[in-house]
């Protein structure tokens, strides 16, 4: 699948659609969900342009993984997940139900987040 510049989050990194931003560095931007599922509901993208995780793990270079991974990290201890837990989602394709195709984890807290997947068909 080819990269649409035009996706929501594509958008969200040129400025064009404002965000309620968490935490910005040279790799990545993340940003509170605007459907928030959890109490604590917090996206990460990397800046490049990455349609999935697969695509962003063959294509990214060392430092930008690196980058993003320690970002991840970093945000979910400074928004005070770590201790209580929480959990990370990367949707991807159809099956996953990715709806914006620019990676991103959902980083999910404040509450215990329930069953790892719905049993719904
Ligand atoms: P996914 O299904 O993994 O692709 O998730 C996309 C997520 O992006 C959903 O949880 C949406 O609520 C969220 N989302 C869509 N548009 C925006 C936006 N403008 N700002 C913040 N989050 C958004």
């Amino acid at each position: 699948m080819s990269y649409d510049e035009n996706n929501i989050f594509a958008k969200i990194l040129r400025g064009e659609i404002p965000c309620d931003k968490v935490y910005e560095d040279d790799y990545v931007l993340s940003f509170r969900d605007i459907s928030p599922q959890a109490p604590v509901h917090i996206l990460v993208i990397p800046k490049g342009a990455y349609v999935s995780i697969a695509d962003f793990s063959a294509k990214g270079s060392e430092e930008e993984i690196a980058g993003f991974w320690r970002a991840v990290s970093k945000i979910a201890s400074e928004n005070d997940l770590v201790d209580a837990g929480f959990r990370t989602i990367a949707n991807t394709g159809l099956n996953g139900g990715q709806e914006v195709p620019h990676f991103h984890i959902h980083l999910l807290g404040g509450r215990a987040i329930g069953p790892m997947v719905s049993k719904a068909a």
